[in-house]
């Protein structure tokens, strides 16, 4: 079965409920019909071509909040105090109205138009437009700058300015008063459209077969989703949010190139003319080209080189070490060999490069497993098991706790994993999350599972059980491919939230 429940009900929303239905009641018919002419009558076509150009997220990444009200949006750095998220009060209210504060003895008093904020330093208590607010972690005073909790910030600013708000606490995120641009797909033979209810402006980078469209400034939602197409020229659609945006990312089967459309409301993506990659792209019929323009440049941090994006995957034991004799003739050596080549071919159908840490029955030492995935930069290292006792898969992150990598630092190898685990640990749940959709039972674990500790990458381990209560289906070819295509799936979804920490 490809398609989760979920994926199918994306599916149908995708061709049913269109979103325009959403924009008709806010707008006026004739001011919106008129958004449309204009949209069609210009014939804006905004075409980007970077094929070849690498270009991805720069690597050691600051963490940020974006903050999307109904008129604008804008992104805040978030520091750190105590391991907790904070963020500057007043300029997270700045664009919102007049706002001024000041340090009395060991109070802040922050006012915004007609209310006030009133906060102690060291203090969890304190008091928003005229109420007492409990903060999750002590207020933080930095000379005049009155910083506070990051989760207490959307009850903060739900007072203040009196609004619904919304957070996506994982992605950084945070919605007021119901701004959110909702899209769907409409996948033809000749293409796709992706279909926005407000015009948007995302940054699109090309890598070979893959597009990626990213959103910052445009409060962009969907739940986190894969969907796989039988489409000639698209294999696959990922929506994914992390560090205040999200991500759209298209796997072409061909090269592929974008085109704004409908006044920045209709990104179509088509196949790219071959050869052309500096000529504009030939136009539609009824469309023209005159105005070609290409989105804001990438900068040049994130044109920097970043090592690429490779999994490896460690097929547990192997030679003279047979692992765990799960019946009399089944050895758990050649069960995580046959679930690694089946996780291989999935990765590779989504065009993730996949190493192999043993392709053969070969005596491989555990230690070397964990060289080899450092020595080859691998952003993800998945080490697979396979047991007799329990039913479904169980999840393994490293025993350790985490560390901010220093960068440059020596790290010691018992301690490589550290900078890495809490990647490490969202991978896990997420591929927990794949495997839930694809209805097979999972737990998720800390244990010290060599050689998870020395692997400087997003590490986890992944030990499957029997589905039912006959041993010999860990080694059943059906059974295997729907974990390999759970996990290979989490893999894709939860690539930007380990790149981010990468
Ligand atoms: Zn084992």
């Amino acid at each position: 079965m490809p398609w989760s429940e979920l994926e199918r009900m994306f599916l149908v929303s995708g061709f049913s409920l269109l979103d325009r239905s959403g924009d008709r009641g806010l707008l006026p018919r004739n001011e919106k019909r008129e958004t449309r002419k204009r949209g069609g009558a210009s014939a804006a076509i905004v075409a980007v071509l970077l094929l070849l150009l690498l270009v991805s997220a720069p690597s050691a990444e600051e963490k940020q909040l974006s903050i999307y009200g109904p008129q604008m949006s804008y992104s805040l750095p978030v520091s750190e105090h105590n391991k907790q998220e904070y963020i500057a009060l007043l300029a997270a209210l700045e664009p919102f109205g007049n706002v001024s504060a000041g340090v009395d003895g060991e109070k802040w008093k922050l006012s915004f138009n007609n209310l006030e904020a009133e906060f102690r330093r060291d203090s969890n208590r304190g008091k928003v437009a005229g109420r007492r607010f409990g903060l999750p972690a002590p207020f933080v005073l930095e000379g005049n700058r009155g910083l506070v909790p990051l989760r207490a910030l959307p009850g903060i600013l739900g007072l203040m300015l009196a609004t619904k708000t919304e957070y996506h606490e994982a992605a950084r995120r945070l919605f007021l008063g119901g701004a959110a641009t909702h899209f769907t797909t409409d996948v033809r033979e000749g293409g796709l459209s992706v279909n926005f209810s407000a015009p948007v402006n995302p940054l699109i980078s090309t890598e070979p077969g893959r597009l990626k469209m990213t959103f910052t400034r445009d409060p962009v939602v969907s739940s986190a989703y894969i969907l796989r197409l039988e489409n000639p020229l698209v294999s696959a659609i990922t929506f994914s949010e992390n560090n205040g945006r999200a991500e759209l990312v298209v796997q072409g089967r061909v090269p592929l190139l974008a085109q704004f459309a409908a006044g920045g409301k209709t990104i179509d993506l088509v196949p790219a003319p071959s050869q052309a990659q500096s000529a504009p792209p030939a136009a539609a019929p009824g469309t023209a080209t005159a105005a070609v323009s290409v989105p804001p440049p990438p900068t040049l941090q994130s044109l920097a080189a970043k090592p690429p994006f490779v999994v490896m995957l460690d097929a547990g034991h192997g030679g003279d070490d047979r692992g765990a004799l799960l019946s009399e003739t089944l050895a758990e050596k050649a069960v995580t060999l046959a679930l690694a080549r089946r996780l291989r071919s999935e990765l590779q159908s989504y065009g993730l490069s996949a190493v192999m840490s043993r392709d053969a029955d070969v005596t491989v030492p555990v230690e070397q497993r964990a060289a080899m995935a450092d020595a080859a930069r691998v952003t993800v290292y998945v080490s697979l098991h396979a047991a007799s006792l329990g039913r479904g898969v169980r999840v393994y992150t490293a025993m350790i706790n985490s560390a901010s990598a220093k960068p440059g630092g020596f790290v010691p190898w018992d301690a490589a994993q550290a900078g890495y685990v809490l990647s490490s640990r969202a991978l896990a749940d997420i591929v927990k999350a794949e495997l839930g959709k694809h209805e097979i039972p999972s737990s998720k674990l800390s244990a010290p599972v060599k050689p998870l500790n020395n692997v400087a990458a997003a590490a986890i381990a992944i030990e499957i059980a029997p589905s039912g209560a006959d041993v010999g289906s860990v080694n059943a070819a059906g059974y295997q491919q729907r974990i390999a295509t759970a996990v290979a799936e989490a893999i894709v979804v939860g690539r930007a939230r380990v790149e981010a920490e990468r």
